[in-house]
């Protein structure tokens, strides 16, 4: 039986916080970023059997310390709650990168106690949010956030993606101003879109008309603001 798995990366550092990793990468998403890099993904068919997942796990148990359930969207694998428990049982660290649009299905994760960090997209201001991803999902994504931050099972951070051709510094400002009346105090990813190679992204968006303008975003004591490949 195949696992909507497009592939494996056996080794990470940079991926999860504090701990050597390696990435699963889920195949299907229900967004369409502009900015996506990962069209193939997105698109792309399950080519991976439970066998050989498995297989390269038990390989790798002791060695690794986590797994990253990544993608596309991890959570639409309907499978994913019992795929990580049994990777827990393993006796790996789960992360989830997630678009937050299945607030039930990590709330059934996290009620699992199968997940130890999770890394939340924060797309776009809320209203805007079909601006960026093809569709209107705010309101799962407001549910994902409040359910991360009303528990203390799983460390998370929040990130956004930024190509100036979709996103400016008011959204930005925007998010900030929100995650600051949430009352998050944790750390907020700001990510500047770039590309490894000339292959089209998923809306075939053109490059970035300029980087965005780091002076112009405000300033908060509440969180930490990271900035990624800027
Ligand atoms: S960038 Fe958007 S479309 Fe691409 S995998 Fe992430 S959520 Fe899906």
């Amino acid at each position: 039986m195949f696992l909507p798995v497009y592939d494996v990366t056996p080794f990470t550092l940079l991926d999860f916080p504090g701990k050597t990793a390696c990435i699963i990468w889920f195949s299907g998403c229900n967004m369409r970023c502009g900015y996506c890099h990962n069209p193939q993904i997105v698109r792309g068919k399950g080519t991976r059997s439970i066998e050989s997942i498995f297989g390269f796990l038990k390989r790798r148990a002791g060695l690794l310390d986590g797994v990253v359930l990544s993608g596309g969207e991890a959570t639409l694998y309907t499978g994913i709650v019992d795929f990580a428990d049994e990777i827990k049982r393993m006796g790996f660290s789960v992360k989830l990168d997630t678009n937050g649009s299945r607030p039930k299905v990590i709330q059934t994760l996290l009620a699992h106690g199968s997940l130890d960090y999770v890394a939340l997209d924060y797309k776009s201001p809320l209203q805007a949010t079909r601006r960026v991803t093809g569709v209107g999902c705010s309101g799962e994504i407001d549910t994902t956030l409040r359910l991360l931050m009303g528990q203390s099972k799983a460390g998370f951070e929040i990130r956004t993606t930024v190509h100036t051709g979709i996103l400016q510094e008011a959204d930005i400002a925007e998010i900030i101003r929100d995650l600051e009346k949430r009352g998050y105090g944790g750390k907020y990813y700001i990510q500047n879109f770039i590309s490894d190679d000339d292959r089209p992204t998923l809306g075939r968006l053109p490059p970035q008309p300029r980087p965005l303008d780091l002076r112009q975003l405000p300033r908060t004591d509440q969180f930490e603001i990271l900035f990624r490949n800027f």
